[in-house]
């Protein structure tokens, strides 16, 4: 009989143990494997992490222990879903993150593969069927059957439906001349790209590329501003490493906003690619991680998940964009992507590269430092000049124009200027929607979510109002619920009312809105792209989605229509984002052979985080930051861990986080500081109040100890979850 022990993932997620259970059948199991196990009367999936062979009799066992064993319902795989380096990684990432192993696991594997039950439904493996010659022989055989026996043999094998005549293809299986062989189909479809060579590469990329050869620094960071080709950098350092017998993991922000990476990887490594996002049905995505898993790809090209990807013998991780904040899961276990980038790194022996035009300043901090090797491109490709950049008062009502309000007089003129001209231009707004709330006229109330208590922003193409961070939605109201006054304000404006507004102002331009309400159906984004590409608007409007990395040759005007969006949210991150968001718009400009403008559009002209990404200046807002951060003591100058407690009756949960606060107070005495209990954003979420901490410190060894302790001593009470965000993003 073999005693395991599983992981299961059960409603109180902090549930960090396994639980063993009794195997008497003859498959020797194996860890690694997933099994069927009866839990408070419900079958659910676990995962092996244990396994002991035992002579005794369940009567003894469940003496010895005080505890009713129950056995393994059904086995479910047959081999280890992990390797070693991966089976290493997961004990790695939980401790790190201080998460329960199963969310790691959860977090690794594809949805199909992971210890859900859900997952058991798992896509099948799709086959094609080829016919190949088993027989060479002619005799008695029809000039038909002879025809199709000499084309099977001179193509070696035919993909089965593609043939015609079906009776006469049967007819020779029977006979026993050809034979018909099965291989794993690819459910994903490939285009079949042309191999592209690759252009000359620069004397700048050429020698990034030289000190990262020469260099024995395991994790880089690479600063170019943009433009300044960074991907025939990624490109040519893949071929290399490909070269020399090893794998290269490249992630990316987001597929759909990047769609020309992959294609990039595709024409130059063609079938060697794999790609890993979460567009693709599970099917398809089972397909790409066997293929992975198999070696058969040596190349994944894929979106944060893809990090745990279960490639062998890695060479290169790649971090394209490396600031964004996609990279951080914002749900158990709260990983950040460029973290486990460096610990496979670690394992694999392999370089990791980390790249953007305004990396995050933690990255920058440890290039300061000397823990990530700085390279530089400074330079656009050909020497194109960046944007010339404008920065338009809007509290100076001059500036204003008065059929608008909302564009000034710059930005008008130079749209009117780039649409005579038959060039394109980007507006950016962050902020999607037609009005960012609704008030009422007489009495002042603003409509707020029931849910989350934010104030609903207004949707003009149906006419509803819609809470922005649950998916709750009411139809437009006639008049105030609380007065009954007819006349309601819209305030603000978001991407919706900036093209109306454009179409009012330019009726003949054409235009096309990028958010994620246009953007419903995920194909919508590479489609909208591609349309503005081929020059089938003149002017795209659209919210952060709009300034990643795209290349748009004819662009020559980016507004941005309000830079302060964002600057007033509560976070020690806020003039970073802003930074980070209008530089990389700005950097959209003239990326061609024309030379591209900016027009900067804010209430808050002074602002350094505005002044200095109008100047595309990285190192002076790197350096006004920094000082910022010190005198705040933040990060890249402490660490911070966030916990969060949420359970059903409110008075309970701000009790029990008070006496997590005491006990941290305790603990780390003077050596941390220790904000709140603070009512987050969102108060209530799925029906749970929410209240959190949190902790900056100097010493991450120590906060892990005593956060440890913290799990051991709160972490099993069933009236509240409690999670802990390490290095976290939001709070
Ligand atoms: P970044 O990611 O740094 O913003 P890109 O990688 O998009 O910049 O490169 C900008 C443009 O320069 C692209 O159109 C790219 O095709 C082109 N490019 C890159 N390297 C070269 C090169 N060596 N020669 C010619 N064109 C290049
Ligand atoms: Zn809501």
């Amino acid at each position: 009989m073999q005693i395991v022990k599983v992981l299961i993932e059960y409603a109180n997620r902090t549930l960090n143990r396994p639980f063993s259970y009794v195997y008497k059948g003859n498959i020797k199991i194996q860890k690694g494997v997933r099994v069927l196990v009866n839990f408070n009367h419900r079958d659910i999936v676990g995962y092996v992490i244990d396994v002991e062979e035992t002579n005794k009799t369940l009567e003894e066992l469940e003496s010895e222990s005080d505890y009713r064993l129950s056995e393994i319902v059904s086995v479910i795989d047959q081999s280890p879903l992990l390797d070693k380096e991966l089976l290493t990684l997961l004990d790695e990432v939980s401790s790190y993150y201080l998460a329960p192993k199963i969310s790691v696991l959860q977090a690794m594997l594809p949805p199909s593969l992971s210890p859900r039950r859900s997952s058991l439904k798992a896509p099948k493996i799709a086959y094609d069927q080829y016919y190949e010659l088993l027989e060479d022989n002619e005799e008695d055989l029809t000039n038909k059957q002879i025809e199709l026996l000499r084309f099977i043999k001179q193509e070696k094998r035919v993909l089965k439906r593609d043939i015609k005549s079906k009776s006469v293809a049967d007819k020779l299986f029977e006979l026993g001349r050809i034979t018909i062989t099965k291989e794993e189909k690819r459910r994903l479809k490939i285009p079949d790209y042309k191999y592209e060579n690759p252009p000359e590469l620069t004397e700048d990329q050429k020698a990034v590329i030289k000190e990262f050869n020469e260099s024995s620094d395991q994790v880089f960071l690479l600063e170019g501003v943009t433009g300044s080709g960074k991907t025939e950098v990624y490109l040519s350092l893949s071929e290399q490493v490909l070269n020399s017998g090893k794998s290269v993991l490249m992630l990316v922000p987001e597929i759909s906003l990047t769609p020309m990476m992959v294609e990039y990887f595709l024409h130059r490594f063609k079938d060697n690619v794999a790609i890993l996002h979460s567009d693709l049905t599970p099917a398809e995505k089972y397909d790409e991680y066997r293929k992975i898993a198999k070696g058969e790809c040596r190349v994944v090209v894929g979106v944060r998940s893809a990090i745990f990807a279960p490639l062998k013998n890695i060479g290169l991780i790649i971090l394209d964009e490396e600031h964004t904040e996609s990279y951080k899961q914002d749900t158990l276990p709260f990983y950040h992507a460029r973290e486990i980038a460096i610990m496979r790194g670690r394992y694999n022996k392999a370089k990791v590269l980390l790249a953007s035009a305004t990396p995050s300043l933690e990255s920058r901090a440890r290039g300061q430092k000397g823990v990530y090797h700085m390279l530089y491109l400074k330079k656009r490709i050909n020497n194109q000049k960046l944007p010339s950049t404008r920065i338009v008062n809007m509290l100076d009502y001059n500036n204003i124009d008065r059929e608008s309000y909302i564009f000034s007089h710059a930005l008008r003129d130079s749209l009117h200027q780039v649409l005579a001209r038959n060039e394109q231009a980007i507006l950016l707004i962050n902020r999607r929607g037609f009005s960012t709330h609704v008030n009422c006229r007489s009495c002042g109330h603003v409509f707020k979510c029931p849910t989350c208590g934010i104030a609903l922003t207004y949707h003009k193409s149906d006419n509803m109002l819609k809470c922005h961070h649950c998916d709750y939605v009411e139809p437009y109201p006639e008049v105030c619920p609380e007065c009954g006054e007819k006349h309601l304000l819209k305030i603000g404006f978001g991407t919706e009312r900036i093209q109306e507004e454009v179409e009012r102002l330019f009726p003949s331009a054409r235009t096309l809105r990028l958010d994620s309400d246009s953007a419903k159906n995920k194909s919508k984004i590479p489609e909208t792209i591609e349309a503005f590409r081929k020059k089938e608007a003149d002017i795209l409007i659209g919210t952060q989605m709009i300034a990643k990395g795209h290349d748009f040759p004819d662009v020559t005007l980016v507004g941005i229509v309000l830079a302060d969006i964002g600057l007033n949210m509560p976070s020690f991150r806020s003039n970073e984002r802003a930074f980070q968001l209008i530089t990389q718009a700005i950097g959209r400009s003239g990326r061609k052979d024309k030379p591209g403008i900016a027009i900067i559009q804010t209430y808050m002209p002074s602002h350094y985080a505005i002044t200095y990404a109008a100047r595309q200046d990285y190192e002076l807002f790197y350096r006004k930051e920094m000082e910022m951060r010190r005198m705040q003591f933040y990060p890249p100058y402490s660490y911070l861990a966030s916990v969060t407690i949420r359970g059903k009756n409110e008075d309970k949960v701000i009790e029990q986080t008070y006496r997590i606060v005491d006990f941290l107070n305790e603990e780390f005495l003077d050596e941390a500081q220790i904000l709140g209990p603070s009512t987050p954003y969102i108060p209530v979420e799925m029906g749970l109040n929410v209240r959190s901490i949190l902790l900056k410190f100097r010493n991450p060894k120590k906060a892990h100890k005593i956060l440890e302790k913290m799990i051991d001593l709160f972490g099993t009470n069933s009236q509240f979850e409690l999670f802990i965000d390490i290095d976290p993003f939001n709070f």
